[in-house]
């Protein structure tokens, strides 16, 4: 493993001044220097990702502007265009702002005891557009069979809307995402299956990274900004609770969210 090192050296004297030594003071950085390596990729990444939305908003307008474009079909294309990436870019910044508050545990959980069959269902419903638009076959957990937990029923419904969401976003027309919900005595588990795209081995360790994305293209084109998973990830471990993700290129993915049934007072 590389180190990084901070060395404070000094020497030191006897009688007389005579140099008996030095002392050597080693303070190991690698820790911070990573956090900082990180903050500033993190900015880097940021702009970048500012930065295309606003350069095609800029150009579609200014074009429009010019008067060059006549015919009223481009013109709304063209409008379609800007708006598609202002919204796009809305959505950046409501991503950024909640992840940075979750970071900074600036928000405490709202905690009451939940039912998640319901809210697994809850949710569902506000997936309906893009279950009808990608004819997905979206099978819920039996909404008579009721599992209780106690959690903060936004960040839930968040993490909900998220797994599932990227269940039908990255499986083709016509697949199936499958949610279900298992529990014992202490615990939680909500998984999501889908028989999707599937997420290939190298990616796996990174994809709960801010704005890491597969296939960036595909992704963007899609809507996505890449910190779906990294708000997830945050929200879980703020209830103490794990994930962890299966997947085979081609054959599907499997995420696996285990909760704590009792959150600890602290
Ligand atoms: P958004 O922030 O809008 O959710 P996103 O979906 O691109 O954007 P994440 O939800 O963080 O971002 O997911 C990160 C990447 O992981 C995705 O771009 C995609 O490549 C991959 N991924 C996530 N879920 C799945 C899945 N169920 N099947 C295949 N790939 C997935
Ligand atoms: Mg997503």
């Amino acid at each position: 493993h590389e180190r990084i090192m901070d060395a404070h050296l000094a020497p030191y004297y006897g009688q007389g001044w005579h140099q008996r030594g030095v002392i050597v003071v080693l303070h190991d950085i690698t820790e911070i220097r990573r956090l900082e390596k990180m903050r500033s990729d993190f900015v880097a990444n940021v702009s970048h990702e500012l930065k295309t939305p606003v350069t095609s908003v800029r150009g579609f307008s200014e074009t429009l502007m010019s008067g060059e474009v006549t015919d009223e079909e481009t013109t709304k294309q063209f409008l379609k265009i800007i708006h598609d990436e202002s919204q796009r870019l809305d959505r950046l910044i409501r991503d950024l702002l909640n992840l940075s508050k979750i970071e900074r545990q600036k928000m405490p959980l709202n905690l009451e005891t939940l039912n998640m069959t319901a809210l697994v269902h809850e949710v569902s419903v506000t997936l309906q557009g893009a279950v009808e638009e990608k004819r997905t076959r979206l099978v819920l957990p039996d909404p008579s069979k009721d599992v209780y937990l106690q959690g903060d029923e936004d960040r839930l419904r968040q993490i909900i809307l998220n797994l599932v969401g990227n269940g039908i976003n990255y499986t083709a027309e016509g697949g199936t995402v499958t949610v279900s919900l298992k529990e014992n005595v202490e615990k939680v588990r909500l998984i999501i299956k889908d028989d999707g795209i599937g997420i290939p081995e190298e990616s796996l360790p990174r994809i709960f990274e801010r704005f890491y994305r597969v296939d960036r293209a595909r992704s963007r084109h899609s809507g996505g900004t890449g910190l779906g998973l990294a708000i997830v990830k945050h929200l879980i471990e703020s209830h103490h609770g794990e994930i962890e993700v299966e997947s085979r290129e081609g054959e599907g993915t499997t995420f696996t969210v285990t909760l704590p049934k009792k959150q600890e007072d602290k």
